[in-house]
């Protein structure tokens, strides 16, 4: 049997890797979604680097899931030329305009100087430059700096805890809105979510373009995000741990334990959950990571998450390709270890699911993959559902998820251990379908005659309800 990666990569591209060659280099190492960042370039740009991913999607016979991620209100600085060195005790002056009048810096949001309060924070460039704001006056902001540092433009600027004026979506994201709905696009990133009508509001427009079935991931990357994490993970698809600003905005020492707690949360409610940025940051700069970065990657994984996320890596790194390479070393490592499945935690969301036949159904499935010897679970599903429900069990066996058409497919392929496959199963599984079943596995996932697979999932003609069927196939066993 081949050796499947259950846990997915997510590769943001960039300057590093924007090229078909380096796109399929990326997806040969183990890539399963790109994310193409629309906080910088064009839609035209955008473009090319979409159809380079789909015409290798059809070359290498496979389906890749493409996340447009939009950028939300961030506030940046200006252009203002060279770098500036800031000293200690010195008062800066921001204001909105572009460039730089006598000593007054700019900053490309105009509200800016009604969001901030004197004695409040600003933090700019990641969090590397921290200032104090002292005053604000004829909307010039005047801000004492903390530490000191070198002042680049185009940096981005957190105001931490502010609920900040600037809507979600911005007059930059409606057009990528748009751009996504008339584009292949199968997942939407929404930036700096501060409650549930965030992400509703997202889904109005999708919707309104036709195109409900395009999927979002809430960014979590603001304190309100955190407080109002459950109803946030209710109306989405899928949410990332946005670490970098979230690092920023509730600081740092805060975000493993928020990472445990979003991650749990979006397991139990069966939400694929992407950990993102710096996992292997100093790649950007060397072959090798550091020795934190590689047990990051293993314990986000072992948190629960379905997909682990590459950025600056990817995007801006002298190493993107090996980037890729080692993560899906880690991410072996961990999966042929006993502490994933050691986790009862997981059996729990099999246990816990309020559809009760879908529960016992789970449960039947689990202790089988176990006592049996299951080599794959094959899951028929309309909705996603069982495909993701079984996937949360986090069992030893891939989940191989006949879906009824090509773009529900592609987003099932983020969720942890699933292998979708497009083909319609109507009615009863018959010889035919069985026998094309096994051929799949067969060349998938190299299964050979013989060998154990289970039949799960939903058909109508059978039974009623969601999950409603569970069946032992031996592959090769139809003549
Ligand atoms: P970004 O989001 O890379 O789009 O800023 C991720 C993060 O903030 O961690
Ligand atoms: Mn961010």
């Amino acid at each position: 049997m081949k050796e499947y990666t259950m846990t997915k990569i997510v590769a943001t591209l960039g300057p590093a890797t924007n090229s078909k060659e380096m796109i399929r280099k990326l997806y040969k190492a183990g890539v399963t979604m790109f994310r193409i960042n629309s906080s910088h370039g064009t839609e035209e740009f955008h473009k090319t680097n979409l159809n380079y991913i789909r015409e290798i999607e059809k070359e290498e016979k496979t389906l890749i899931p493409v996340l447009l991620d939009l950028q939300g209100p961030k506030i940046r600085m200006g252009e203002i030329g060279d770098p500036i060195e800031i000293k200690k005790g010195q008062i800066l002056k921001f204001r909105h305009q572009t460039g730089i009048t006598g000593d007054i810096l700019p900053v490309d949001y105009k509200g800016m100087a009604d969001d901030v309060t004197p004695g409040e924070k600003i933090m700019i460039d990641d969090g590397k430059l921290q200032l104090e704001v002292k005053k604000v006056e004829d909307r010039v902001i005047f801000a004492e700096v903390l530490t000191d540092g070198l002042l680049k433009q185009r940096k981005g600027i957190n105001i931490p805890g502010s609920q900040g004026s600037l809507e979600v979506l911005t007059e930059r994201d409606l057009k990528f809105v748009k751009f996504a709905a008339e584009n292949d696009i199968d997942y939407v990133g929404l930036s700096f979510v501060r409650e549930a009508e965030d992400v509703v509001k997202l889904r109005g427009l999708l919707e309104g373009y036709g195109k409900g079935n395009i999927k979002i991931i809430s960014k979590i990357e603001k304190p309100q995000a955190v407080a109002n994490i459950d109803s946030i993970i209710d109306v989405s698809d899928g949410i990332m741990v946005a670490r970098g600003d979230l690092g920023i905005e509730i600081s740092t020492e805060k975000v493993p334990i928020v990472q445990k707690t979003i991650i749990r949360k979006s397991n139990v409610k069966k939400k694929v959950v992407i950990v993102a940025t710096q996992m292997l940051e100093s790649m950007i700069e060397n072959p090798i990571p550091t020795r934190a970065e590689t047990s990051d990657v293993a314990n986000a994984i072992l948190d629960g998450a379905d997909a682990t996320m590459l950025s600056g890596e990817t995007a801006a790194g002298a190493y993107p390709i090996e980037a890729v390479k080692m993560m899906k070393k880690v991410a072996d490592e961990v999966q042929n270890s006993p502490f994933l499945r050691r986790n009862k935690f997981q059996r729990k969301m099999i246990e816990e699911e309020k559809d009760i036949q879908a529960m016992a159904i789970g449960m039947s499935i689990a202790d089988m993959t176990k006592k049996m010897n299951v080599k794959a679970i094959v899951a028929i599903t309309k909705t996603g559902f069982t495909a993701k429900f079984l996937s949360e069990g986090r069992l030893s066996a891939p989940i191989f998820a006949c879906c009824p058409d090509k773009t529900l497919c592609r987003t099932n392929k983020l969720y942890r251990g699933v292998i979708p496959v497009p083909v319609k199963i109507n009615g009863n599984l018959d010889n035919k379908t069985l026998k094309n079943i096994d051929k799949m596995l067969k060349e998938e996932l190299g299964l050979n005659d013989g060998d154990t697979v289970i039949f799960s999932g939903s058909i109508p003609e059978i039974h009623e309800g969601g999950t409603n069927f569970i069946k032992i196939h031996k592959v090769g066993s139809i003549k």
